[in-house]
């Protein structure tokens, strides 16, 4: 299979990671008798040199006819990079907020994963995490309060201040069905996440999920107000597979279930939209502190590789092949400075990507 991969070094430590995830990626391919073929695309700080702009509409355009994007991250240190300088239209950030945009991208996925091998980095008690655990959470990320109309006024010398979270059906059923996929290629279970006891827009949230979940008879589906999911993921994070979640409630509990993962170098991410298209990303940033010194952790960025395999490409075996590799290093003791413990042996991030592809056979 030939696989169209744009790809977006990016900032920072960007070009760093991407370059190992672009070479686990090249050894599957190898080992599976795929080809990739990458399309460089600037964004970011690296297009405002460039171009004086984070992002083109050629690039948008190229970004279109790929099957999948890869990226690094963009962004600089705001207090010393000369593009904070720019205006905030022109500043590195927006250029992936209107690629998003221009991609209809409404979906974030974010798995929250812990290996066995790093649950000392897992601030929860050894008896809730023993076996580790493993799952995604869904966020719808174009609708709901942050997208609703807001405003600020005053009403008789006092000052109200009011924003609107909506819904309609089609954009509930749109990421609804998206879960049910993905649930489809996991252990076939999704926690539906709303506050239906008080909320409008969640009580329609829970209908349509439940219209959806008709179509999917093997995915057994339940439904947990918001606020028991916050102490859920604390409480017993095990019983998770995929959760489905509005805008909000998502930035909320994805934030929460990455804490309790550990290190913020081993968290992959995705945005899809109604096709198998998405943009993979590490879910950290362009971290200037490391940048250039060969040190950062590529490893969350070759797993965001490995879910642009399963999710645009079902290659699942594939992906499964760069998983295992990953654990099988973790476990053989190789760390990044960032994930290091006493006893474990030190690697760059270079030294980090050749031993992964050393497990891909
Ligand atoms: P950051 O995630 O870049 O860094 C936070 C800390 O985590 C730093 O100490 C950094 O060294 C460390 N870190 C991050 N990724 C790492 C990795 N792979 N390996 C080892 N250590 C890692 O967050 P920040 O410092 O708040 O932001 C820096 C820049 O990144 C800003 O310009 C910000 O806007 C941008 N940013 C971009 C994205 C994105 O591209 N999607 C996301 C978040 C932040």
């Amino acid at each position: 299979m030939r696989l169209n991969i744009g790809v977006i070094k990016g900032d920072g430590i960007g070009p760093e990671i991407v370059t190992e995830a672009m070479k686990v990626l090249d050894k599957v391919a190898d080992a599976f008798g795929h080809e990739c073929a990458y399309t460089q695309l600037l964004m970011g700080g690296a297009s405002i040199d460039v171009n004086g702009v984070p992002l083109t509409d050629e690039t948008i355009e190229l970004a279109k006819k790929s099957d999948a994007v890869l990226m690094g991250s963009i962004g600089g240190d705001a207090k010393t990079s000369p593009w904070y300088k720019l205006e905030p239209s022109k500043r590195p950030e927006a250029g992936l907020l209107r690629l998003r945009k221009s991609l209809n991208l409404f979906a974030n996925l974010r798995p929250a994963v812990l290996y066995d091998e790093l649950k000392g980095a897992c601030p929860l008690k050894e008896e809730i995490t023993t076996g580790g655990f493993d799952m995604m959470i869904m966020r719808e990320l174009t609708g709901g309060l942050y997208f609703g109309e807001r405003s600020t006024k005053e009403v008789d010398g006092i000052t109200y201040a009011t924003d609107t979270l909506t819904y309609n059906e089609e954009e509930i059923r749109r990421i609804a069905k998206r879960a049910f996929d993905i649930a489809m290629k996991r252990r076939k279970k999704v926690t539906s996440v709303d506050k239906a006891n008080v909320l409008d827009s969640s009580r329609l949230w829970r209908k349509v999920t439940e219209e959806v979940a008709k179509e999917y008879p093997e995915v057994a589906l339940e439904h947990m107000l918001v606020d028991n999911c916050a102490m859920q993921l604390v409480k017993d994070p095990r019983q998770f597979d995929v959760i489905l979640t509005e805008n909000m409630f998502g930035d909320i509990l994805s934030d929460e279930a990455s804490m309790v993962t550990g290190s913020i170098g081993m968290l992959a991410s995705a945005s899809l939209n109604e096709t198998k298209f998405g943009l993979y990303e590490p879910s950290g940033g362009s971290a200037p502190d490391i940048a250039g010194k060969g040190i950062a952790n590529p490893i969350a960025t070759i797993l965001s590789a490995a879910m642009m395999l399963r999710y645009s490409f079902d290659l699942d075996a594939e992906a499964d092949a760069i998983e295992h590799a990953v654990s099988e290093v973790l476990k053989a003791g190789y760390r990044t400075g960032d994930i290091m413990s006493e006893g474990k042996k030190q690697v760059g991030t270079s030294e980090m990507g050749d031993l992964i592809c050393g497990y891909i056979k």
